[in-house]
Order: C-alpha cells, then sequence, then structure tokens
C-alpha cells in the first residue's frame, strides 16, 4: 500500500527545503523528493550546489558556500520532522485527490505516495554548452548568474556568452565590475530586442566576437582562456580572459507535470500571484520552476514560503486539519 501524505515537496534547493521547514513547523510533517546525486548537475539541493561562494544570500555577511548553505536548510527541516527521501519522482497523476506520486518504475500500477498536496520545486536548469572543461570549472570563472558572481570580476576580461536578452543583460551588469566583456555569439545578429541591443552597443566595455562558437574553456585551477571558432573563416583563436558566463536560457524542470499542469509557453509553470497555486487545486509551485524572472535564491526561499503557507490554508479548508 502506497503512504499517504499531508504533503509532499518534489525538489529541495531552496524553495522546497523552505517549504519543507514551514510544513514541518506547522506539524505537517512532510515528504520531500529531494532528487538523486546521479550527475554534478542533478544533486539534491538544485543550483546552489553548483555554486561556490554565495555573498548576496541575507544573513550571512562573511558569504557562505552554496553547498553548505543548502546543508544548512536541510539539517534545519530535518530538524522540524521533514523526512528527506534521496529519490526522484518519476511520474505523478494530479487527476484525482489524493494526488499519485511514483518513485522509481514509472509503469508500476501502484504509486510510491499518496499526496493530500503537492507542493513542486523542481527548479530549473541553466543551459550549458556542454563543453569537456565546462562543469569542472563552475564556480572557478564559469558561471551562469551575473547577479551572483559579477563582484568576484572586478577589472578583468571576462566573456558572456549568447546573444539574447539575458546574454545582453549580464553583459551590461557585468561591466560595473570588469575591465571587458566580449559577448561570444554563434551568429552575426542578436536575438535580444532592440533597446537591450542598443545599450550594449553604447556601452564603452563591452564588445562583440560574431559568428563565434566557444569549442573549449581552459584553465586547471580556474579559467585562464576560451578556444573559440570562427564559423565563417573555420578559424581557430584562443581568448585569455579569467570568466565565462553562460547566457544561453533556462529551462524548467517540469517534464513530470506536462499535460497536468498550465505552463507558459516558455515551459514554466503558470501560478496565480501573489499566491502559488497551480491550475490544479492542492497543487502549489514555488522557485525557479515557476519563475522565468527572478531566479534568486532567496527569492526562491520566499515562494517556498509562500507554498507552505498556501498549502496549510488549503489543507486547513478541507477539513484535514
Ligand atoms: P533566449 O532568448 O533563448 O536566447 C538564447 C541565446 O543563446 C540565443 O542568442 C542563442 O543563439 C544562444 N544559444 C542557445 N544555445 C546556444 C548554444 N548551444 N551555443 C551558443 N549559443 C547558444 O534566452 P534568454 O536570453 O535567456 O531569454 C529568455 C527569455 O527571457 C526571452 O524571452 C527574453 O526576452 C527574456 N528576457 C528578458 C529580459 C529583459 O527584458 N530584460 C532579460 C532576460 C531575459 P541564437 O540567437 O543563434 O539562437
Amino acid at each position: 500500500m502506497p503512504e499517504t501524505h499531508d504533503v509532499v515537496i518534489i525538489g529541495s534547493g531552496p524553495a522546497g527545503l523552505t517549504a519543507a521547514i514551514y510544513t514541518a513547523r506547522a506539524a505537517l510533517s512532510p515528504l520531500v523528493l529531494e532528487g538523486e546525486p546521479s550527475s554534478t548537475s542533478d544533486q539534491p539541493g538544485g543550483q546552489l550546489m553548483l555554486t561556490t561562494e554565495v555573498e548576496n544570500f541575507p544573513g550571512f555577511p562573511e558569504g557562505v558556500m552554496g553547498p553548505a548553505l543548502m546543508s544548512d536548510f536541510r539539517t534545519q527541516a530535518v530538524r522540524f520532522g521533514a523526512r528527506l527521501e534521496t529519490v526522484k519522482a518519476s511520474r505523478v497523476d494530479l487527476s484525482e485527490r489524493p494526488f499519485r506520486v511514483w518513485v522509481g518504475d514509472p509503469e508500476a500500477a501502484e504509486p510510491t505516495y499518496l499526496a493530500q498536496s503537492l507542493i513542486v520545486a523542481t527548479g530549473a536548469k541553466a543551459l550549458m554548452l556542454d563543453l569537456p572543461n565546462e562543469q569542472r570549472l563552475i564556480g572557478h570563472g564559469v558561471s551562469t548568474c551575473a547577479t551572483c558572481d559579477g563582484f568576484f570580476f572586478r577589472e578583468q576580461d571576462i566573456a558572456v556568452v549568447g546573444g539574447g536578452d539575458s546574454a545582453l543583460e549580464e553583459a551590461n551588469f557585468l561591466t560595473r565590475f570588469a575591465r571587458s566583456v566580449t559577448i561570444i555569439h554563434r551568429r552575426d545578429e542578436l536575438r535580444a530586442s532592440k533597446i537591450m541591443q542598443d545599450r550594449a552597443f553604447a556601452n564603452p566595455k563591452i564588445n562583440f566576437l560574431w559568428n563565434s562558437q566557444v569549442l573549449d574553456i581552459v584553465g586547471d585551477e580556474k579559467v585562464e582562456k576560451v578556444v573559440v571558432l570562427n564559423t565563417k573563416t573555420d578559424e581557430k583563436s584562443e581568448i585569455a580572459l579569467s570568466g565565462v558566463f553562460v547566457a544561453i536560457g533556462h529551462r524548467p524542470n517540469t517534464d513530470l507535470f506536462e499535460g497536468q499542469l498550465d505552463m507558459k509557453d516558455n515551459g514554466y509553470l503558470v501560478t496565480q500571484a501573489p499566491s502559488s497555486r497551480t491550475s490544479v487545486e492542492g497543487v502549489f509551485a514555488c522557485g525557479d520552476v515557476q519563475d522565468d524572472v527572478y531566479r534568486q535564491a532567496i527569492t526562491s526561499a520566499g515562494s517556498g514560503c509562500t507554498a507552505a503557507l498556501d498549502a496549510e490554508r488549503w489543507l486547513e479548508a478541507q477539513g484535514g486539519h
């Protein structure tokens, strides 16, 4: 027989674990399916597990390492009675309540868990270039977040890869710190909006490398240079720099909910702001899986709190508590 829980939380980044802390303190004994450490990018704990120093999370005047911060989130959730399982949800059925959640074989007749309410905190992934050294150098010069890491590149020469609004916004922001920012784009035309383009073209610290594909990011301990191919001339060149910001888009982790929860065109879950309610009553979403704008650990944690309070009140209204 599947176990029944008042609250099942899928995901264990700042959103999922904040929801766990709040629902645990409300005596709802949440079950957190925290994911599996199957590869570096899929470690439980979300995107902060891939960062080094976090300096903008309030309460840590000296900064904190991303994995250490997530370990503290986890300890705090467990202290109040959250149960964390290091597994991935393989299938959910939200067509009736209690909701059905599978772990392991998605074809199994019986679900693994039944959930009176569900909090979706499955996050998003920054798209990467899939280069040999890229993962290894994350946090050592390779970054996917200018807001988080720009500060570390004062007076340095760095690059941003991509040609969309994110790339240009990051590049503009990074010129506050860096000596120069080279935007490396694979075509000779930007995808970004006109206003962002105008701003970037007018910024004397920004220069462009067109028709250019990054073949490798080189460095032992930290980024030292990139190898770039000019796709028009087939010429390879090396550029010395200390930082590479990859800004080629994000993908929300919403495959599980395809056809079951309303999503925007870009795949992010729709929530009924200012609440965390999704299109299915009793299912709440928080963190990056429903946020294609702010994407910060602190906004994610804040929305995890919102989802916990929404779930708690909703369960109470159902007469469960
Ligand atoms: P995006 O619009 O999808 O742009 C991604 C960029 O990365 C494109 O220029 C693309 O090149 C390039 N790219 C994709 N895969 C690549 C690869 N493997 N190697 C090299 N380059 C690659 O993504 P985004 O910039 O993150 O923006 C997402 C959405 O958020 C957009 O709707 C955007 O308007 C919005 N946004 C708005 C603002 C703002 O208004 N301030 C800020 C950020 C984001 P191609 O152009 O050749 O395809």
